[in-house]
């Protein structure tokens, strides 16, 4: 395989053959023997080369995914004790020039779509904080008119004193623009590529900005760069193969941890959900055991990042993974703005699976023998990061 010459992810994906042309992974991945996984069983966890990664994700690998569970549990027991963050998705703008064709909220969709103004996000917010949520995550369509770098650090400066953090899951901005949210107070930026294949991210990405890959894919430097803390990556699973888009993702977090080694990374790992007026057929559907082998192939990689889940996913499949690998989970989550304190009439995104209070997730993860974490950061931590804001 030939090595990449320079260190931008642009380059790294291509010399890999990992957002084009990866039939060579796929024979690879077909080629790994049971005795090359357990070989990599025997190794310390918490490592990660892109043909660990390939040998644990790969078919070979699946009769062994409780020996994988075992050691995930241990290393994530060691990394980040017997705690579980929580934290709340809000809502604030359902308008979106894209067309994305696996979304609810896709420009060519007839549906109600709703802006909230920043009292009516206040208004949501705080019954967010109301149970008990101190991390919070604001997420938005492409809607650059209403939702702008003014809009969002405004909001942001209103949020501070209620949360100790506030993340961002919106459309990608420039760097000047991230750095206005950092200061002020946004210290979180989550962004998925989606699918790291150029051919399927092109046939689902109709019409709109978010059809330029490039500037998608670069998008976490600029984040990181402006200082983010904690960076968010995922693909949105169903779109392209699983296991190949692990193995970009994987290149993506390596790449982004050497860079900008003081950031927090985490995966999330969201399932396409079944939503209003789009296909419910997809090509690459995966099912709760290639997710758990998902999961367990990146832990036994990155010891020190992060594993998000949402109520995407099923309550019994949550429960299940509290007790493995997984860090952060969101909970009685409203996909559309103003699903918290009002009766906006306003479609929801995608539909949840696990419809659980806070208070009753937060009693299952203490039912399981972890603490409930609902404030895992205060910028009086870290000095640095006060001072640099
Ligand atoms: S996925 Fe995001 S960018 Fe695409 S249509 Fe939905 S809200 Fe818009």
């Amino acid at each position: 395989m030939q090595q990449p010459s320079n260190l931008d992810i642009k380059s790294i994906l291509a010399a890999k053959n990992l957002d084009h042309h990866r039939k060579c992974w796929e024979q690879q991945l077909e080629g790994v023997r049971a005795e090359q996984v357990q070989q990599e069983l025997t190794r310390p966890p918490g490592r990660y080369s892109p043909q660990r990664l390939a040998a644990l994700l790969s078919p070979a690998a699946e009769p062994f995914l409780e020996t994988m569970a075992q050691q995930a549990r241990r290393l994530t027991m060691q990394r980040f004790g017997r705690t579980i963050q929580l934290y709340a998705p809000l809502y604030i703008s359902s308008y979106c020039v894209n067309r994305c064709r696996y979304c609810g909220y896709n420009c060519t969709t007839d549906i109600a779509r709703t802006r909230l103004t920043i009292d009516q996000a206040l208004a949501d917010a705080d019954v967010i904080a109301s149970e008990g949520f101190r991390n919070i995550l604001l997420v938005s369509g492409e809607d650059v008119q209403f939702v702008t770098i003014s809009y969002l650090c405004e909001l942001a400066q209103k949020l501070q004193g209620k949360f100790a953090s506030i993340s961002i899951e919106i459309y990608p901005l420039n760097r000047d623009e991230y750095s206005r949210a950092f200061t002020a107070g946004i210290d979180g930026v989550t962004l998925y590529q989606e699918t790291y294949d150029r051919d399927a991210y092109a046939a689902y990405h109709l019409a709109g900005p978010k059809r330029d890959y490039d500037y998608r894919l670069s998008s976490p430097d600029r984040f990181a760069g402006a200082g983010m803390r904690r960076i968010g990556l995922g693909v949105l699973l169903g779109l392209a193969d699983w296991r190949l888009e692990t193995l970009a993702l994987a290149e993506h977090a390596a790449y982004l941890m050497k860079v900008y080694w003081r950031s927090q990374i985490d995966f999330s790992f969201p399932r396409i959900r079944p939503a209003t007026n789009v296909q419910d057929q997809w090509p690459h559907l995966v099912s709760d055991r290639n997710l758990l082998q998902m999961m367990l192939g990146l832990r036994l990689c990155f010891a020190d990042t992060g594993i998000v889940l949402s109520t995407r996913e099923h309550p019994e499949f949550r429960d299940h993974l509290v007790d493995i690998c997984v860090t952060r989970i969101s909970a009685g989550s409203k996909t559309n703005p103003g699903g918290y304190a009002s009766n906006i009439d306003a479609a929801k995104q995608f539909e949840i699976a696990d419809h659980r209070t806070p208070a009753e997730v937060a009693n299952m993860i203490r039912a399981h023998g972890y603490e409930a974490v609902w404030k895992d950061w205060d910028p009086a931590f870290s000095p640095l990061f006060s001072l640099e804001r």
